[in-house]
Order: structure tokens, then C-alpha cells, then sequence
């Protein structure tokens, strides 16, 4: 266990907004990262903690991960993310409460924080909170809310043919994909990837959501427990994150890893695990950026062709990335780490 203050010592960022939110009994870490691109950005995300200092070290964790992806993807904006830590689960008017004034601090920063849904908060919570700020992302131009994840997962379907063509062959008629977690991402891109011809493997937690979805694109189905080990071409974790580490990654029977999953990676070094396995390794914060590039182009009213142009290129984000890697002989995440390091403008990383 690591105290608040420890936690916040530790850390490189910039700030941290922090809020006890006494009526919900709710922690609020508003984690601001570095905004020497733009305003902060990144989502909003509501879930159970062991004690406030891990939430804090989640949001600050996520908020650093805002801050590469905005960079490797050129757009201006500044890493940061909000946890909040409810004691217990927040429903109904408690809930909408909680979220109006939550809205109410997130207005007071006047933009250097803007926020969108995340893990445990839902397009229409992210509405509640649109009536008390206007720096929410996600918004349509009538006032509705937006869901992120068929644009996240047309990002990683780009991301996936780019990983497939970086060992060859980017076509992927013919292709086993298993997709483990069929939520708001990880169903549209099944479906993607059944309409391209892909043979999709899926898993979930969730057996009828698994079942439903297996059936509706005819995919196979893979026990929750056997996803890490089946053989596939690409393994795409759309469900949790630290699905890559010391135990697992031996077990990978595939020659990719791209998904949508945040924080797939346990720790770092896991990059290089992979790339000793031969297996590639596409940035989860790239592969994963469709949403975040739709909401924020949206914010910035940039027309649908220049959304639909940038989500594309991420694809070449990674053609980039992963040609230079190969060159060098080193991970993917390594290469993107010296391209955001340089896009920031500092030391480039040894
Ligand atoms: P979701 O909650 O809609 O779906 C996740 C699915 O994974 C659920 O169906 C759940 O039952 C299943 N699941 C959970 N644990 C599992 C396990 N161990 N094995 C198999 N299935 C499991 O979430 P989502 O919005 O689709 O997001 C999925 C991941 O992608 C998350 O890590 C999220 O942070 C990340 N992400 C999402 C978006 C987006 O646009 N929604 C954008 C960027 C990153």
C-alpha cells in the first residue's frame, strides 16, 4: 500500500485536480500529465480501488499514456485522465448527482482538462456531465451523446492490417484474429474483421454476450481461459489490461498482439518479451486511438473526412513504427517511445 502523498511525490506530471466528493463518497483524480502540446485530455473512468493512492496511481498511469498517444498521433492536446472512486457503486439520482458536479469542477478549469467516457462511465453519463461543462468530447452537434468504440475499433482494424502487413502480408481474408472481449470495441471489430474475411475467434466474460456475437458473424468461440494460448495470427485484447506479462506472454501462440485494451503491457519491459518471441507488438495507445481522434476532432469541428483520414492513418502510424523497429532490431513501443520523446521536444531516450 502506498500513501496519497508518496504517490503524488513520485510523480512527473503536472498536477493533480483532487476532489472527495462527500455526498457520493467518491474520490476524484483529475491526473494533468503535460500539456506542452495542448490542454489536457483523456477520459473519464469509474471503478473500485483497493485504497484513493491506487486510483491515484491509475489516473496518473493513464493520464502519462494520454500524453503519448496525443503525441505519436500529432494532435494538440496534453495527457490526462479523471478516476473517480466511488466507496460503493453510484446508480440512479445518486449517480446523475454526483456526475452534474463533477461536471461543476471539471467547467472551473476552463478547458485544461477535457474528458470523455471511459472504462465504468457510459455515453449518457457523459451527457449528465455535458450539462454542467462544456469540455466534454463525444457530443454530437444536436446535443446527443456519441459512442467511441466503432471508431476505436476501426482504428484497430488499420492497426491490425498494418501488423499483418509488417510480417508480410496485410490482406486479411483468411486471417485468424482472436478478439478477446466483444464489448463497445471489441464486437464492432469482429464484425469488421468478419466482413473482411477474417476468420474471428471470440471470448468473453460475459457467455451470452460471446454466444450472441459468435453466432450473429458465425466466429468460433474460445473458452475465456484457453484466449492467451490459441493459436491465431493476431491475439486483439479488447477486454482488460495486463493481459501481457511474465506468465502469459511464454503462452502466446500468435504472431501480433493489437487491440484495444489499455495498459495491455503489465510493465514496460514486457514490450521486449515480446520481441524476443518474435511476436509484434503494436502500441496499444496506438492501436487504440480511433475514438479519441474521432471525439477530439469532433471538439475541434473538423469536418467527417478529415476524422475519417486521420483514423486511417494510424495505420501508417504503425507501418512507420513497425518498419522502424524492424530496421533496428528493437519492440515497436521502443520507437514510439523516441517518437513522442522527440515530438515533445526533449532528450531522445537512450
Ligand atoms: P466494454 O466494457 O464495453 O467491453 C469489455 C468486454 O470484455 C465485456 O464484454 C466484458 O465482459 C469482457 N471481458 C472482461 N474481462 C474479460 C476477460 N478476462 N476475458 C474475456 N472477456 C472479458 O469495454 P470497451 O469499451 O469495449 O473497452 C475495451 C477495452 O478497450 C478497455 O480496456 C478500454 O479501456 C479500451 N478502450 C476502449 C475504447 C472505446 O472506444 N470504448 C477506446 C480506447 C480504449
Amino acid at each position: 500500500m502506498t500513501s496519497l502523498e508518496a504517490t503524488i511525490a513520485r510523480w512527473d506530471g503536472e498536477a493533480v485536480v483532487t476532489r472527495r466528493d462527500a455526498e457520493a463518497q467518491a474520490w476524484i483524480f483529475m491526473a494533468l500529465h503535460d500539456s506542452t502540446l495542448g490542454p489536457a485530455a483523456g477520459g473519464t473512468r469509474m471503478r473500485a480501488y483497493p485504497d484513493a493512492a491506487a486510483a491515484l496511481e491509475d489516473a496518473m498511469r493513464l493520464a502519462e499514456g494520454m500524453t503519448e498517444k496525443w503525441a505519436i498521433l500529432g494532435l494538440p492536446y496534453g495527457g490526462g485522465k479523471t478516476v473517480i472512486a466511488p466507496d460503493r457503486p453510484l446508480t440512479g439520482a445518486a449517480r446523475e448527482a454526483f456526475l452534474l458536479r463533477y461536471g461543476r469542477l471539471l467547467e472551473t478549469l476552463h478547458g485544461g482538462f477535457q474528458t470523455g467516457e471511459d472504462l465504468g462511465t457510459t455515453p449518457a453519463d457523459m451527457g449528465v456531465v455535458a450539462r454542467a461543462s462544456k469540455y466534454v468530447h463525444g457530443i454530437g452537434a444536436d446535443g446527443a451523446t456519441l459512442d467511441p468504440g466503432p471508431f476505436t475499433a476501426r482504428g484497430v482494424l488499420r492497426s491490425i492490417e498494418a501488423a499483418l502487413e509488417a510480417n508480410g502480408d496485410g490482406a486479411l481474408r483468411g486471417r485468424s484474429v482472436l478478439v478477446q472481449g466483444v464489448g463497445d470495441v471489441g464486437a464492432p471489430l469482429a464484425r469488421l474483421l468478419a466482413e473482411a474475411g477474417a476468420r474471428v475467434l471470440v471470448c468473453d466474460l460475459d457467455e451470452a454476450r460471446g454466444g450472441a456475437l459468435a453466432d450473429e458473424i458465425g466466429a468460433d468461440r474460445v473458452p475465456v481461459d484457453a484466449a492467451l494460448a490459441a493459436p491465431c495470427d493476431v491475439f486483439a485484447p479488447c477486454a482488460i489490461g495486463a493481459v501481457l506479462n511474465r506468465e502469459t506472454i511464454p503462452r502466446l501462440a500468435c504472431r501480433a498482439v493489437c487491440g484495444s485494451a489499455n495498459n495491455q503491457l503489465e510493465r514496460p519491459e514486457d514490450a521486449d518479451l515480446l520481441h524476443q518471441r518474435g511476436i509484434l507488438y503494436a502500441p496499444d495507445y496506438i492501436a487504440n486511438s480511433g475514438g479519441a481522434i474521432a471525439f477530439a476532432l469532433m471538439a475541434r469541428k473538423a469536418p467527417a473526412e478529415e476524422i475519417e483520414r486521420r483514423i486511417e492513418g494510424i495505420g501508417a502510424v504503425l507501418d512507420q513504427d513497425f518498419a522502424e523497429a524492424a530496421r533496428e532490431g528493437r519492440s515497436p513501443l521502443s520507437i514510439a517511445r523516441r517518437r513522442v520523446e522527440r515530438m515533445l521536444g526533449r532528450e531522445e531516450a537512450a
